[in-house]
């Protein structure tokens, strides 16, 4: 039975005195047998068995940080999770483990093992040399030293970006421009017999409120607090980290933390990634230098003040009213041809189609909170059940804010030959219906289903022999690339015409409204392509050689990437979750989306509800997940080297 019920804090304390234990037996267990009876089974795959004992462990319980209502569990989870990834951590220092790997990989079996084994053997190795084996005991003591330390660095940094909370509070005659059904959603206060309306920096209050609010103070003060999130606390953490970070990758041999972390990337190194991005900036320049001039005239139109300059707050603004004015396109009218229910139906069907699978809902759900869903996962060819996944649309308080699919149990070929299933979830923060409004999804918000619910596919339909390369556990500048190909569907006549329903008329959307979408999509492409730049080269030079490093000088000093400055007294970089985790790795979201573009290109020859090219792409790239190298899998599905073709022409620069 699949139960991802809220368990209490005693529970989850349990769990975690429970799985360390275990997790210790079975160490013990492999530490244990002598040299000369060393196998793949009693060492390795062992080896496997922690990991997995500690990933469910933090699926089940460790996961209920990020959405579990009370604060309690929260804290619990929160424990768990620093004691397992603390336990893990240490495992990688093991002298004892290290040695029945070395005694292990010394056997004839060993070096006769083939495939997945031998790249798990390899990887393994690779582990060890990245955390200081080899090195002298004390310069080892101090790398494990600071790999714990960016453990407790990392849980502090997100969580004062989740916990952090602003807001500003405006009478209703400020908020012209907003539609009705957003102000309706705000929270109230009453001040001095006042109605205030507080509009927070959730996404779904701060990004609608920067698209269409006239106010343009109004805008600056919204911004200037969303550029503060996290606070200035984590400006220190950040800067301990990048300097915690700098000190492992020199004692470990690399000129700079950039350098440790992109070698076991598809990108190799930062000089690589570094022209990727100098190159892309280049032939994005006279882009986004149109882009500020039309936006900086619509400016001035619209107040009527022909020296007025365009700032940071203003951009989305204009672009917003441009899209409107030219392709009459309304974010918020076409969010009604997109009720909850409606894109659900649409994102199972192309799902269904193209990868030869059926999902059914099961009851009850055993979650952890009564608004999310199970789904079964079953093969439609064998009918065989392969995976699950939770869905979990809406926000609550605590809950995490962003859309991500998490793994709670990974995939993996056991003893006995069978294949455990996975666990997946889909956490996203689209509004909640009423019993009077449904929930319509801005068409952005239909992507962001798109691309996470790829994820889902690549962590349920895994085949991966070894938990380590199950599902989307392959290069970090390679993962996002299956999600980004799959957001191409949602623009496409053929694929849309099929679910987007008008919430009053039943009609689909038009097919002038979508060729006005597709049209506007490259709408200020260089604006929105220089900021992910400017990210990917803040976070590129943040993890460059040497520290300490000034990140707020470094934020403003690149900041003119974006085609405008960074505003006074903000500290953007706070608020960057992706610097931790994703570190030295923004960049790997354009550099994905080339190969996502490439891929792309065999359904539109093929026509993009294609079944065959779909089971192809099943087999030869979700179903492998990191067994194989990113760039063979993208060569073995394109039958060809991939190139920048299609990626230029989807940024309108070909
Ligand atoms: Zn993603």
């Amino acid at each position: 039975m699949i139960d991802y019920r809220c368990p209490t804090p005693a529970e989850i304390e349990r769990a975690q005195a429970e799985t360390l234990a275990v997790a210790e037996r079975l160490v013990g267990e492999i530490v244990s047998v002598p040299d000369g009876e060393r196998t793949y089974w009693n060492t390795l795959y062992r080896l496997e068995d922690v990991a997995d004992l500690l990933m469910q462990a933090q699926g089940r319980y460790g996961f209920m940080f990020h959405v579990a209502e009370d604060p309690a569990v929260r804290a619990a989870a929160e424990r768990l999770r620093e004691a397992l990834d603390k336990y893990n951590n240490e495992l990688g220092f093991r002298e004892d483990l290290y040695q029945a790997v070395v005694a292990y990989a010394a056997t004839p079996e060993a070096r006769a093992l083939t495939g997945e084994r031998a790249r798990l053997l390899e990887r393994v190795l690779r582990d060890y040399r990245r955390n200081g084996f080899g090195l002298p005991p004390e310069q080892r003591a101090r790398v494990k030293a600071l790999k714990e330390r960016l453990v407790e660095l990392e849980l502090a940094f997100q969580k004062n970006i989740e916990e952090y909370e602003d807001a500003i509070l405006v009478p209703r005659e400020h908020l012209a421009g907003l539609p009705e059904s957003y102000i309706q959603r705000l929270r109230t206060e009453e001040r001095d017999g006042r109605l205030l309306y507080r509009v927070s920096l959730d996404y779904p209050e701060f990004y609608p409120f920067m698209d269409a609010a006239e106010s343009e103070e109004l805008r600056r003060e919204l911004l200037v607090k969303f550029y503060r999130r996290g606070g200035r606390a984590n400006v220190a953490i950040l800067e301990e980290a990048i300097a915690v970070r700098d000190e492992l990758a020199r004692l470990l041999g690399y000129q700079s933390w950039a350098a440790y972390m992109l070698e076991i990337r598809m990108a190799r190194t930062p000089e690589a990634v570094q022209r990727f991005l100098e190159d892309l900036r280049a032939r994005m320049a006279p882009r986004l230098r149109q882009d500020l001039e039309e936006l900086t005239q619509a400016k001035r139109a619209h107040i009527g003040r022909p020296d007025a300059n365009l700032e940071l707050w203003d951009w989305r603004f204009y672009h917003h009213r441009i899209r409107k004015e030219r392709y009459a396109v309304d974010e918020f009218e076409v969010a009604k041809y997109f009720p909850l229910d409606a894109v659900l139906e649409g994102l199972f069907f192309v799902y269904q189609t193209l990868f030869g699978v059926r999902f059914e809902p099961v009851a009850p759900a055993n979650a952890w909170h009564p608004d999310v869903r199970l789904f079964r996962v079953v093969d439609a060819q064998d009918g065989e059940e392969r995976a699950f996944f939770y869905m979990d649309l809406f926000p609550r308080p605590g809950k995490y804010s962003h859309a991500a699919a998490f793994t709670l149990r990974g995939g993996r070929r056991l003893v006995d030959g069978s294949y455990q299933q996975p666990v997946s979830a889909i956490v996203a923060n689209f509004t909640k219906p009423t019993p009077t409004q449904p929930s319509l999804l801005r068409h952005a918000e239909v992507e962001t289903l798109f691309h996470e619910f790829g994820h889902i596919l690549h962590q349920t339909l895994t085949q991966a022999e070894c938990l380590r390369f199950a599902g989307s556990r392959t290069e970090r500048d390679f993962v996002e690339a299956p999600s980004q190909m799959l957001e191409h569907w949602v623009w496409l006549p053929e694929v849309l015409g099929r679910f987007s329903r008008h919430v009053e008329t039943g009609e689909p959307l038009p097919e002038a409204l979508l060729q006005a979408m597709v049209a506007s999509r490259l709408l200020h492409i260089g604006v929105l392509t220089c900021r992910q730049i400017y990210f990917a080269m803040l976070d590129l030079a943040y993890h460059g050689p040497g520290a300490p490093k000034d990140t707020t000088a470094i934020a403003r000093a690149l900041h003119p990437i974006t085609g405008f400055p960074l505003p006074e007294d903000t500290y953007w970089h706070a608020g960057f979750g992706h610097l931790f985790g994703y570190d030295a790795g923004y960049y790997g979201y354009l550099w994905s989306e080339v190969y996502a573009d490439d891929m792309f290109t065999r359904f539109e020859e093929a026509g993009p509800l294609n079944p065959a090219v779909g089971l192809e792409f099943r087999r030869t790239v979700l179903e492998r997940g990191g067994a194989i190298d990113g760039a063979e899998l993208v060569r073995a599905f394109l039958g060809r080297e991939p190139d920048l073709g299609a990626f230029l022409r989807h940024k309108g620069i070909a």
